[in-house]
């Protein structure tokens, strides 16, 4: 059977990159499903945000974050180094501007997991090539079980996040597509459909103009 992600790649029709934005309250699977899609659709590639937050166990210093101290953080964004940042429970993070204008410039599709400010600013600068995916948990619930299985933020950090839940699902509506993850292949599979038909859309397509030429001037017997 043909995968979703293979029917929007026609290579020879060239494209521009996609800047996709996921986000989520933390716990709703959003990691997850930005890590699958890393794994199964080589051409995206993450963009490495920057942060001051404390390294968890799991994490490594420049493949899921680079950890900076606010004085370096301070410095990136007085330098213009960086393409958005927000603070985030108690914590700044932002992403670099040069990997992001690189791969666009380049006609690669980035993927950004960054939160609600960052997206609108992202809206705000990019416009056209973002394409926005907001993840919903199917329940507060859930939502506090995934963030204890989590295991790895104290108490307190919890306590934050579940608050904070509620004030970053309010702004779905800023968002192009909302996915509810009750099932996270379900989710990833509708992910995956979303990119699939972003790709194939005509204004981000500009190789369409030779390709047509090209097909108007076939004579066919
Ligand atoms: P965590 O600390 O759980 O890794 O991330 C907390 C929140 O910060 C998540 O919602 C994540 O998407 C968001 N985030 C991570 N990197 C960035 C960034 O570069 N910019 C913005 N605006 N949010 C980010």
């Amino acid at each position: 059977m043909t995968q979703p992600t293979d029917l929007g790649s026609t290579p020879e029709i060239a494209r521009r990159g996609l800047m996709l934005v996921l986000s989520s309250p933390s716990g709703a699977g959003k990691s997850t499903i930005a890590r699958n899609l890393l794994e199964f659709d080589p051409s995206f590639s993450l963009s490495v945000s920057v942060t001051t937050r404390k390294r968890r166990t799991s994490e490594i210093d420049g493949v899921h974050y680079r950890f900076v101290d606010k004085a370096e953080f301070d410095l990136m964004r007085a330098g213009e180094g960086l393409l958005e940042w927000a603070e985030v429970h108690g914590n700044f993070y932002g992403t670099p501007k040069a990997p992001a204008e690189k791969a666009m410039r380049e006609g690669r599709d980035m993927l950004f997991d960054i939160d609600y400010q960052g997206a609108l600013q992202l809206q705000e600068k990019a416009g056209d090539d973002v394409v926005s995916i907001f993840i919903l948990p199917p329940s507060m619930q859930e939502l506090k079980t995934r963030l204890l299985r989590r295991a790895e933020d104290s108490a307190e950090t919890i306590a934050i996040r579940l608050t904070n839940a509620k004030v970053e699902i309010e702004r779905w509506r800023d968002y192009d597509y909302v996915v509810v993850n009750d099932d996270l292949d379900r989710a990833f599979q509708a992910v995956r459909a979303i990119i699939a038909a972003e790709r194939l859309r005509r204004e981000r397509r500009p190789g369409l103009e030779a390709f047509t030429a090209a097909l108007l001037a076939q004579e066919v017997e």
